[in-house]
C-alpha cells in the first residue's frame, strides 16, 4: 500500500482534533526509507538490536551463539535459547516489524490510540497494548527510571519475564498514590517523584498552609511548592476532595513552557488510572524534552532496547 501518500492530500480523517503536530508528521511519512516494506523495516530493526550483526547473548552477555531454525539463535554458553528481539521491548504485542515502524511514526505524531487502531487495521485493544509499550520504554530511560518501576509507583509489577503483562502481579495490591514535581530550568523540564509525600499531605498542605489547588476530574495540580513550579498527583475515588480549600484569587497555573506545552494534554489524561499517570507524565517529559528532535527515531532505539530488570516488588506489600 502506498503509505507514503497517506494524509498528504487532505486526510482530515487521520487528523483528529488534538493531535498536534500529527499533520507535519503525517507528511514527513514517505522521508523514513524503513517504512518502505516490511523487508525494510526488519532490516531497520535489526540494525537498531544488533548493531552491525554483532550478536550476543541476551542473558549471559557470552558471544558464542549457534543458529537454530527460523532466525533462533542458541547460548553456548547459557543454553538460553532467544530470537533477535527476546528481551526487548518490541517483544511485545505481536505486531510485524512494519507495523511497529507505523505505530511509532504515528505515535511519535501524538496520533491516538483510536486513529492508531484505524489507520493500521488493528484492534483498540492490540494499538492501546503497543502504546503502552512505548510509554513504559520512555519511562525506563528517564534518569530515574529505577525509582518510577520500583514499589512507589507498582509500574515494575506489570512486567513478567521482560514482558508487559496488562494486570499487575498480585493485582497491584496498594499502590500508594504517587505525587509528582515539575521542575523546569533552562528549556528542560524534569518531572520527580516526590517521595515521602501523600496526596492527602497535599490535601493537607492546602487546607492549613493554602498551598493553592486545581482539580480536574482525578487530576490535582498546585501552585508552586518549595523549588517545584507544581505538584501534580492522578487520584482516584478513595480521595479526599472535598476537602480542597477554593480560593478566589486567581488560578494556580505555573507561568512555564513546559506548562504551555503540556497543561491541555494533562487534562486530556482525565480518564487515567493513578497507576498509569507515572506513565503519561513521562512521556510529556520526553516530548517536552525532546520536542526539537525526530521522535521517531529516538523511540525506534529506545524499543529497541533491552527492558532492564525491575527491583524486587515484594518489600512494599
Ligand atoms: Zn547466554
Amino acid at each position: 500500500m502506498s503509505i507514503g501518500h497517506a494524509g498528504s492530500e487532505g486526510g482530515g480523517a487521520l487528523r483528529p482534533r488534538g493531535d498536534l503536530g500529527y499533520q507535519k508528521n503525517m507528511e514527513s511519512l514517505h522521508e523514513e526509507p524503513c517504512l518502505a516494506s516490511e523487508e525494510a523495516a526488519l532490516a531497520h530493526l535489526l540494525e537498531h538490536c544488533w548493531p552491525g550483526g554483532r550478536s550476543f547473548c541476551p542473558r549471559c552477555g557470552g558471544g558464542r551463539l549457534y543458529a537454530l531454525s527460523a532466525g533462533r539463535w542458541r547460548c553456548a554458553g547459557c543454553k538460553y535459547t532467544f530470537h533477535p528481539f527476546s528481551g526487548r521491548w518490541i517483544n511485545n504485542g505481536n505486531l510485524t516489524p512494519l507495523t511497529w515502524l507505523r505505530l511509532l511514526h504515528l505515535y511519535a505524531g501524538e496520533a491516538t490510540v483510536h486513529t492508531l487502531a484505524a489507520e493500521l487495521g488493528l484492534s483498540y485493544n492490540a494499538a492501546y497494548k503497543a502504546v503502552t509499550t512505548a510509554r513504559f520504554a520512555i519511562l525506563a530511560h528517564a534518569p530515574d527510571a529505577r525509582q518510577l518501576l520500583g514499589p512507589e509507583t507498582g509500574l515494575g509489577g506489570y512486567l513478567k519475564g521482560k514482558k508487559l503483562t496488562g494486570e499487575p502481579r498480585g493485582g497491584g495490591g496498594q499502590v500508594p498514590i504517587p505525587v509528582f514535581g515539575i521542575l523546569e530550568r533552562n528549556g528542560w523540564v524534569f518531572i520527580d517523584l516526590v517521595s515521602g509525600l501523600s496526596a492527602e499531605t497535599v490535601f493537607h498542605f492546602n487546607h492549613n498552609f493554602h498551598l493553592r489547588i486545581e482539580r480536574s476530574g482525578n487530576l490535582v495540580h498546585t501552585a508552586p511548592y518549595r523549588h517545584y513550579d507544581a505538584l501534580v498527583l492522578c487520584g482516584d475515588d478513595s480521595l479526599p476532595y472535598e476537602y480542597i480549600r477554593r480560593r478566589a484569587d486567581g488560578q494556580a497555573e505555573p507561568k512555564s513552557e513546559f506548562w504551555k506545552f503540556a497543561g491541555g494534554r494533562l487534562r486530556a489524561f482525565k480518564g487515567v488510572s493513578p497507576q498509569r499517570f507515572p506513565l503519561y507524565l513521562k512521556e510529556l517529559e520526553f516530548r517536552f524534552n525532546h520536542r526539537r528532535e525526530n521522535l521517531f527515531a529516538t523511540l525506534v532505539r529506545y524499543l529497541c532496547d533491552m527492558v532492564p530488570d525491575v527491583p524486587e516488588m515484594d518489600e512494599a506489600r
